[in-house]
């Protein structure tokens, strides 16, 4: 047996093929077809069939730890939810979602919270993830859209790499880079993180800035770049608005190169040879992720960058843009349908009433959230102080993933009602809840996903449900049907819910909305089954579209591109005497998340076997720490243990923690419990690249 479909973990979004032998073991090689990936997978993929039997699998529905029946379950979650509402109003009921979730499933999780229960308190662990970038792109280009294909990776000059261990977290399109310039060795790439990770191997010049610099540096680009004539003026001129404000705040607050690279702790002939390549190449690709997004300032940021590649009109063509990459296999699908709590569904704005009208009358539900919910840290926040009283939490683990994560676990004690649908029986926020439904998971379940550049893939199922599991579009069905709302949640599968969502992009879309599926929303179930990566938007033969902008037609109402001034913010948390070293969170390169599937692969475990903290031997040295010792990091009130390991490539008065482990690995909390909740004020995103903490022998 032979089945194609698509690795869960990163934004890859990888093709495998899952092949079972006679003996019934299976096996997962690279689908060289896939045009994410075309025959390469990482070490993570690899190990795929490693992962298959979990030993601790959810396989029941239970209530308050003993074993129910799903009508016991679903009805009881209807009722409670049900009774919360009419005590106390829709908003006090949640749901906490996750880019792990296949498009489907988020689809009826967000149309029952929006569409039914009305209220827009459903979020996702996405927030977290590239929440900043969605906005930059929405400022921008007026819809949350990515320019950009795999391919222009290869058919760049230039690949400018921010905030980003592409080698660690997006390994694929790393090796895709790695190939690119061994076939073209003229190709330059530019890191620019202030840790130097496996990444800058591949770098032609890296710039290790000062932590949360990286608006003055793109700010210094754009006012450079103007003032030296590499303004495209036919493209600024047709295709865009708002280049004086943006070039002229930018001359402000970062005058020169000089004044660039002393802000930056760079020095001033790395900025001025990053500067000079940007402007001498035409086909520059800016790659951006977590370490641009995670940050008190990180919407400002992607415009911040965004803004370079609108004056030289280096978007929408081959080889040329801003790369958003996403971290979570299917953040894009959850953007889809409007998995974020300031999102509606279908790239629509909850804030606008014809959108709303329009959502509503699609659905025919009997009412729509009326304003933009709570986004992930408020939502937290709103159940410490009782305002939210109930949350179902869908397939992620925020008591580790979270910022402030000790807040987060007085918040899931503080409500009346925690349920929790997940694959594994025993995380940080499994123990927390009263209910526990047990979801299928990778293999299991059916469904699509959508990854950084756009391209839709399917996920299709290969093995049985264990026990009584079931996916997550199923159980909010039944509890849906459960609360009086059948008529509207009477899917038979994921293909006549993935219909649905194809019809609602197209509903009264007459080419003013870029996200369009309108040509999916006749398809059979035969054809979901057999449905080829294709990038959206679809073209009405249902051909899909590997570069936007090419036209300069942008979503705005003008039809044109916003420049954003950008007045450059740093971190908002500063060093103090008691706390003198910066906290950076990241993923290391064989574990993914919070370890709940990676953590049972004895393979995947031995790159990286126990949390760590990384940091300069200088500091190690001042602060009396080994190569080796276990060190106490602390902010005042939470702590973490981690092994020390040296490395001068970490700047001199920062860590690196990795996020992946939480109590249960580590005896103490996991790095969650240091990350304050900090956020961006227009994503919400928190902060977790940047907190202060102080570190001393154990
Ligand atoms: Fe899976 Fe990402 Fe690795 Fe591809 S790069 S195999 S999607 S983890």
């Amino acid at each position: 047996m032979q089945t194609k479909t698509t690795c869960p973990y990163c934004g890859v979004g990888c093709g495998v093929i899952v092949e079972q032998d006679a003996a019934g073991a299976f096996k997962v090689r690279p689908d060289k077809e896939h045009p994410a990936n075309l025959g390469r997978l990482c070490s993570k993929g690899t190990a795929l069939a490693e992962t298959l039997d979990h030993p601790q699998r959810l396989l029941y529905p239970e209530i308050d730890g003993q074993r129910v029946s799903w009508d016991v379950a679903t009805s009881t979650i209807a009722s409670r939810f049900q009774q919360i509402i009419e005590e106390h109003g829709a908003d006090a009921v949640a749901f906490y979602v996750s880019g792990q979730l296949l498009t489907e499933d988020y689809y009826v999780a967000n149309k029952l919270m929006k569409g039914y229960l009305g209220s827009a308190n459903i979020d996702t662990n996405s927030r977290l993830c590239m929440s900043s970038a969605v906005a930059a792109h929405k400022r921008a280009f007026g819809e949350d859209l990515v320019s950009c294909s795999y391919e222009d990776l290869e058919q760049a000059e230039l690949i400018v790499l921010v905030g980003s261990n592409t080698a660690w977290c997006h390994p694929v399109l790393y090796q895709r880079m790695v190939k690119a310039k061994k076939l073209n060795p003229a190709l330059q790439v530019v890191t620019i993180d202030p840790r130097r990770t496996q990444t800058a191997d591949l770098a032609d010049l890296h710039l290790g800035l000062a932590p949360g610099t990286d608006a003055i540096l793109f700010n210094g680009l754009l006012a450079w770049l103007a003032e030296n004539g590499h303004t495209d003026a036919a493209f600024v001129g047709e295709s865009t608005h708002g280049m004086e404000q943006a070039v002229e705040l930018a001359k402000t607050t970062a005058s020169s190169v000089q004044a660039v690279a002393a802000q930056c702790n760079l020095t001033v002939e790395a900025v001025e040879q990053f500067f000079k390549l940007f402007a001498a190449t035409q086909r520059v690709v800016t790659v951006f992720s977590q370490g641009i997004n995670q940050s008190s300032s990180g919407v400002d940021k992607g415009n911040a960058l965004i803004n370079c590649h609108l004056l030289t009109g280096r978007i929408g063509k081959v080889g040329m843009g801003a790369f958003s990459f996403t971290g979570q296999p299917n953040a894009m699908g959850g953007r889809e349908v409007g998995g974020l709590a300031n999102q509606l569904a279908a790239h629509l704005d909850i804030d606008n009433p014809q959108h709303r009208d329009l959502v509503q009358r699609f659905w025919q539900s009997p009412r729509i959230a009326p304003q933009a919910g709570l986004k992930a840290v408020d939502l937290f926040q709103a159940m410490e102080a009782g305002k939210v009283k109930a949350v179902w939490i869908m397939g992620t683990n925020p008591a580790v993933s979270l910022p402030d994560s000790a807040q987060v676990r007085r918040a899931l004690l503080a409500c009346e009602l925690v349920v929790v649908s997940d694959c594994v029986r025993n995380t940080d926020t499994v123990d927390l809840a009263h209910i526990r439904l047990p979801a299928l998971t990778w293999g299991e379940r059916d469904g699509t996903v959508t990854n950084s550049d756009r391209t839709i893939s399917r996920q299709p199922p290969f093995l049985p449900a264990p026990g009584e599991a079931k996916q997550d579009w199923q159980i909010l069905a039944e509890v849906a049907q459960a609360m009086g709302f059948g008529a509207a949640f009477q899917y038979q599968s994921a293909h006549e819910v993935f219909r649905e969502h194809a019809a609602l992009s197209a509903f009264e879309n007459h080419g003013a909305r870029c996200f369009n599926l309108g040509a999916w929303q006749t398809l059979t179930a035969a054809d979901y089954d057999q449905l080829p990566p294709t990038q959206w938007p679809l073209d009405a033969a249902g051909q899909g579209t590997t570069r936007l902008f090419a036209d300069g037609k942008f979503f705005t109402p003008s039809g044109k591109a916003q420049f954003i001034a950008v007045q450059p913010r740093l971190p908002q948390s500063q060093r103090t005497p008691e706390f003198p070293f910066v906290l950076n969170t990241g993923r290391v390169r064989d574990h993914w998340h919070t370890l709940t599937r990676t953590g049972i692969s004895p393979r995947l475990s031995a790159h990286v076997a126990e949390p760590y903290v990384e940091m300069h031997p200088c500091d190690a040295r001042d602060q009396g720490l080994q190569e080796g010792a276990i060190a106490r990091i602390h902010n005042g009130t939470q702590h973490i243990l981690a092994k020390v390991k040296t490395s001068r490539d970490q700047q001199r008065g920062s860590l690196f923690v990795p996020m992946h482990w939480s109590g249960q690995f580590s005896g103490a909390a996991g790095v969650g419990a240091l990350i304050p909740a900090n956020v961006d004020p227009i994503s919400g995103q928190p902060e977790s690249k940047h907190a202060v903490v102080a570190i001393e022998a154990y």
